[in-house]
């Protein structure tokens, strides 16, 4: 089943517990916080529902021979991969990335569990049990999931149980025949307000004697006892679509989960108390691989819109035509092309695992590296291009409205390509993709979304080919000596 955008709107209406500036918020479909970007989220659904789109982001499950968004589908060739990307990619582009949680990157996610079975079968067929029976149900039921995979920040130097409070973060209080109870806290889920169900887990390292923060489960977002704390709502601050027209529509939201002894049933529970499986969930599946594959599809969808920017606004000021400033876009367009020559790169490296075709894993972790300190130079030079036209703009779309100050508007803001309302629309998008609180928030998204660079560094060293390297460098060594070049005469 694929649910159209009436049918997604309405399961949000569920009486889950958020709560925002002291209150909880009832429903978030209607509610001034969150409408606009449910509304966005919505048109998702819509878009796969048309019948004109339908063959390219469905596909026919192999069990059922129903009809499933292609997020959930397991490729078992590069053609089939590329296929896929081609429809997330259509699917992303409604919003030019700025939904970063959109439904496709925890699908993504939870399809490489899938994928990478034999490791929880391994682990406790009950458990693998739990996870095929999972995908299949989200899978058939269109379900949208969000993760919190992270321990809340209080003393980074101290293991989960040796903080000051044993239950900061989520772990088991306790378990009996129907399942576990969960206590505690995890961040950050993005678009938990737009989600049906949260998958919880800790993807950092754990030590010993935190076994019981050792959990992987999922839960809806409805389930008693789990209470979303929101942060600041962006979009409650851009009343106007005109003045903040990413911020107004595509505010995702992200929010600390308690987890209020919540009671998770065995059948949703896919690792209990294991710290090893854990980790062995995402790196020995391809589940972190496959995850993160669809955030850089994402990134290559929001780069080219942020390039598109830069291109527009050098053309509005009139300065396209100067030396350094096509060498400025000429840069950016590089640095484009680098995103999407990873994306091509890791799914032409490709592999199997089992049946299933896979991305590369070390060109996967290169682009994290590499595009998590790309993104703030990126937003940088859109700024430098666009100078204090970012600034210099009328204080909102009233003086639009206002006959009197919608003509000076129009003696001062000029353009050799558009009209005024035309470059202050311009320049109003480009402040919100680059400077408002919700840009500001997108930078630290593209930053730590996928966890701190150290953490993406190490995984990029941990699966790079250095035999290969060290073979070149011992090649190189052997070809000299005291006596000069091996087998040549000094
Ligand atoms: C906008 C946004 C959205 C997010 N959405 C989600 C989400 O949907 N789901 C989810 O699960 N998570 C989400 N996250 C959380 C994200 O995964 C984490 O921010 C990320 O993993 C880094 O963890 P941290 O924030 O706890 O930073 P920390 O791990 O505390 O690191 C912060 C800094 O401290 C230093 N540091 C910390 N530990 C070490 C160390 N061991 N060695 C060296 N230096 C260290 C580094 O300078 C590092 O950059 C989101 C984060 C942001 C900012």
């Amino acid at each position: 089943m694929i649910r159209n955008a009436a049918q997604y709107v309405a399961s949000l209406r569920d009486n889950r517990s958020i709560y925002l500036d002291g209150k909880i918020v009832g429903d978030t479909t209607t509610h001034r916080a969150f409408r606009r970007t449910v509304a966005s989220a919505a048109k998702f659904y819509d878009y796969q529902s048309d019948p004109a789109n339908q063959d390219r982001m469905t596909f026919r499950t192999p069990d059922t021979g129903e009809i499933a968004n292609r997020i959930w589908e397991l490729p078992k060739s590069y053609e089939q991969l590329v296929q896929r990307r081609k429809a997330l990619e259509e699917w992303i582009s409604l919003n030019a990335g700025y939904i970063g949680r959109g439904p496709g990157h925890v699908a993504s996610c939870i399809s490489g569990m899938a994928m990478g079975l034999d490791v929880f079968k391994e682990y406790d067929p009950k458990r693998a049990d739990a996870v095929m029976n999972y995908y299949q149900y989200a899978r058939d039921n269109d379900l949208y999931l969000t993760y919190v995979i992270i321990n809340p920040q209080a003393d980074r130097s101290k293991a989960a149980s040796e903080q000051e409070n044993e239950f900061l973060t989520a772990g088991v209080v306790d378990q009996d025949s129907s399942g576990i109870t969960v206590r505690g806290a995890k961040m950050l889920a993005s678009a938990g307000i737009l989600a049906n169900e949260v998958f919880v887990t800790c993807i950092q390292p754990l030590r010993p004697g935190d076994e019981r923060y050792a959990i992987s489960f999922v839960i809806p977002l409805n389930a008693k006892g789990v209470k979303m704390l929101s942060r600041k709502s962006y979009e409650e601050h851009a009343p106007d679509v005109f003045d903040n027209p990413l911020a107004s529509r595509f505010d995702e939201n992200d929010a600390i989960i308690y987890f209020d002894d919540v009671k998770v049933p065995w059948d949703r529970v896919f690792v209990n108390q294991n710290i090893e499986m854990c980790q062995k969930q995402f790196h020995a599946t391809p589940a972190h691989v496959y995850q993160n594959y669809q955030a850089q599809i994402r990134l290559s969808v929001k780069m080219r819109f942020l390039i598109g920017l830069a291109r527009r606004i050098a053309d509005t000021n009139g300065v396209t035509g100067f030396p350094q400033v096509r060498e400025i876009l000429g840069n950016l367009a590089a640095q484009g092309a680098m995103v999407d020559a990873l994306l091509t790169a890791m799914e032409v490296k490709g592999s199997k695992h089992g049946e299933y075709f896979v991305p590369d894993r070390h060109t996967l972790y290169a682009a994290q590296v590499l595009t998590q300190q790309l993104y703030p130079q990126v937003t940088l030079t859109l700024r430098e291009l666009a100078g204090g036209g970012l600034i210099a703009l009328p204080s909102s779309v009233e003086d639009f409205r206002n006959p009197e100050t919608r003509k000076l508007i129009e003696k001062t803001q000029q353009s050799p390509t558009c009209n005024s309302l035309e470059r202050v629309k311009l320049f109003r998008l480009a402040w919100d993709a680059v400077g408002s609180e919700f840009a500001s928030r997108h930078l630290q998204y593209e930053m730590f979304y996928a966890g701190a660079l150290f953490v993406t560094k190490n995984h990029s060293f941990a699966t790079y080919d250095w035999a290969r390297s060290a073979a070149a460098v011992d090649n190189m060594l052997k070809s000299y000596s005291l006596e000069g070049a091996t087998g040549q005469a000094s």
